[in-house]
């Protein structure tokens, strides 16, 4: 199996990629001009942001960036493109030939290059609409080799992606398109915007498990482009796929050529790399650290404060406890006491995460208690009563009389068990 992957990232910036309207507008058809509606006689001016953005994504990657940068015209006739052509990138894109590293291999990268989103098209049963908010929003494309061949890399892949582009300020939030190339055999198949990883694990999975019929019954696979469906769970073919010539790309004349040697790449946050130096350092699970810092750049910013002066583990325990409890952000001095608290044995839970934002006094011995021991104790107790991991499944009070036995053992506070038994019972048993 091998799948490429085309990435098309939306950049933070206030306004479009080519004109001054406002790059996110909500209400439709209010922020635009001549220049992303396509009037005659509009001319294209280059965001200078996004073009620095587009530079600090390709040399994150591991990207050669070129002296200079230049932009085509792929011409194509569609409603969303009122010009009848989307400016973008080809030879000489941003970035190219870079990678990226995931646990023990390497995805090479062909390609980074910056454009514009044509229009949303909304259709509804009887009439189609536009809006041109989207026409002209700046765009990272970041092309791969077909170097990735499973699911658990192709996960791996967009998460660590996903990580790079959000410490570099990209909103992640939104959607991030993927068009998928899945090719078994020579024939290339091309499944077009899929959106959210789920999809798109989704979306190889059927695209693979497809191909595999067709070449064991012997069936020709065809070069198509094909459209995920979420409700149908399946990939359905919607044309057959343009070549290069039929685009008919030809050098932007409007727009000039940019020179990049004087951008200087903000450094790039790789959190699996941290994630391991930690783990290795501090002896704490590397894959815990990581899903703590993947996404959120105040918990590592609190994690490399403390790194060191505080036990890892406590300092991770602190964190989990707030993000489980608290809606409201991490404040370095409240985590403090807190990873204190935790060093001295004593439990994070609901009340005393809000005691601690509030500010009041903590009786640390009411609390303390060996979550180590107390989840050992309930792991030995369902090791030993399988029947209730049965009667779990359709009975959830089934487990209430685990809390009873460690009860037995250990003097704390009910509450507490019944948080750990929760924790292993999803964490380890997968109920
Ligand atoms: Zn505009």
């Amino acid at each position: 199996m091998k799948i490429g992957l085309e990435v098309h990232v939306g950049l933070p910036t206030k306004t479009k990629l080519f004109c001054r309207c406002k790059a996110y507008a909500t209400e439709p058809n209010t922020a635009i001009c001549p220049i992303c509606t396509g009037l005659p006689g509009a001319k294209p001016m280059l965001n200078k942001k996004a073009l620095e953005i587009s530079v600090d994504i390709s040399n994150a990657l591991n990207c050669i960036i070129e002296k200079e940068t230049s932009f085509v015209r792929k011409v194509y006739f569609y409603p969303d493109l009122p010009k009848s052509f989307q400016i973008t990138q080809k030879d000489m894109s941003v970035g190219h030939s870079g990678n990226l590293k995931i646990n023990n291999k390497t995805v090479r990268i062909r390609r980074i290059q910056l454009e514009e989103d044509p229009a949303k098209i909304l259709r509804e049963d009887n009439y189609t609409l536009i809006d041109y908010n989207r026409s002209g929003q700046p765009l990272v494309e970041i092309v791969t080799e077909p170097d990735i061949n499973s699911e658990e890399e192709l996960k791996l892949f967009m998460n660590e992606l996903k990580s790079i582009l959000y410490y570099l300020g990209a909103d992640i939030d939104q959607d991030i398109k993927v068009d998928l190339n899945i090719s078994l055999s020579d024939s290339r198949v091309e499944i077009k915007n899929v959106t959210g990883l789920k999809n798109l694990i989704d979306a190889a999975k059927y695209e693979v498990q497809r191909q595999e019929k067709l070449i064991q019954t012997k069936q020709q696979i065809l070069q198509e482009t094909r459209s995920y469906s979420e409700a149908k769970l399946s990939t359905i073919s919607s044309r057959e796929k343009e070549s290069d010539e039929e685009y008919g790309f030809i050098f932007e004349p409007d727009l000039t050529v940019y020179n990049l040697e004087n951008i200087k790449p903000k450094e790039p946050i790789y959190t699996s790399i941290i994630a391991k130096d930690y783990s290795k350092k501090y002896g704490v699970s590397e894959l815990q650290l990581l899903e703590i810092i993947l996404f959120d750049k105040n918990s590592l910013k609190i994690i490399q404060t403390f790194a060191g002066k505080y036990e890892m583990k406590a300092i991770l325990n602190a964190l989990l406890s707030f993000k489980r409890y608290s809606k409201s952000e991490i404040k370095e001095k409240i985590i403090e006491k807190a990873i204190q608290l935790v060093q001295k044995g004593s439990y994070l839970d609901a009340e005393v995460v809000s005691a601690l934002e509030k500010g009041e006094e903590i009786n640390i011995n009411s609390n303390i208690v060996n979550t180590d021991e107390i989840d050992s104790e309930i792991r030995s107790i369902i090791k030993k009563n399988k029947q209730l991991l049965e009667d779990y499944k359709t009975n959830k009070k089934a487990m209430n009389s685990v809390i009873g036995m460690v009860l037995k053992k250990f003097k704390a506070n009910p509450r507490v068990i019944s948080e750990r038994l929760e924790y292993v019972l999803s964490n380890e048993f997968k109920v």
